[in-house]
């Protein structure tokens, strides 16, 4: 069975989908980070994240692997190189090219086939996987999203001014959601959860609640 869970940055969607799958026993797919793993191979080879063939190239190259809650490229643990704001922002670019998503679509099947699996990201349940068991798509208020990257990067030892992540966020969201391949929508048979003012235990408590139904 596949658990789909989509919607922009900020939603709580990889606490709720990491929580998810350890409450059902299934594996976790965080599909975010294969974009970040291209974005990042691209901004240490010099290859512009705008460059639709140089990006496709390397997805079709890069070997990407997850162990629990790390990520390995070519056996190499890139878990926190994917995270820093210049790859962040890189993610969003290389995400719009249709070589870039063909290639890492292939791989989040591989990767998800004959397991039980919830997958993450912002077109599971649409193109990825159509036919999914259950499907999830998570919003919240811009100010709350920021916030919570903003603590997020905290914690990190980042510090980025709270205005700046805002607009960065909106540039992503507008990527994300204008792009002409796979843009971010829900699936029509999606369950769509606000998850302003939520804790993540309560959204947690909402997810398995109608996976179990
Ligand atoms: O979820 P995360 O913020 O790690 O994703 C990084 C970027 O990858 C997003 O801003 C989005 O543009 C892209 N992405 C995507 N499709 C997915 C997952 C992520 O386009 N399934």
């Amino acid at each position: 069975m596949i658990v789909t869970i989509d919607g922009p940055a900020g939603t709580g969607k990889s606490t709720a989908a990491r929580g998810l799958a350890s409450r059902l026993g299934f594996e976790f797919l965080d599909t975010g980070a294969m974009y970040r793993v291209v974005a990042m191979v691209c901004l240490e080879e010099n290859v512009d994240p705008q460059d639709a063939e140089g990006a496709s190239r390397i997805a079709q190259r890069v070997k990407i692997d997850f162990e629990g809650d790390r990520t390995f490229v070519d056996g190499q643990d890139v878990s926190d190189d994917i995270r820093t704001s210049p790859v962040t922002s890189a993610a969003s670019q290389v995400a719009q090219h249709s070589g870039v998503r063909d290639a890492l679509v292939e791989q989040q099947r591989i990767l998800a086939a004959g397991r039980d699996t919830v997958s993450e990201g912002r077109d599971q349940g649409t193109v990825v996987f159509p036919d999914a068991g259950c499907k999830f798509f998570l919003t919240a208020d811009p100010i709350e999203r920021a916030k919570r990257r903003h603590l997020e990067l905290n914690e990190r030892g980042e510090s980025v001014d709270i205005d700046a992540l805002l607009r960065e966020q909106q540039a992503r969201d507008e990527r994300d959601l204008r792009r002409v391949i796979a843009p971010l929508k829900p699936a029509d048979d999606a369950i769509t959860i606000d998850t302003t003012g939520m804790d993540p235990d309560q959204v947690l408590d909402v997810l398995e609640e109608h996976c179990r139904q």
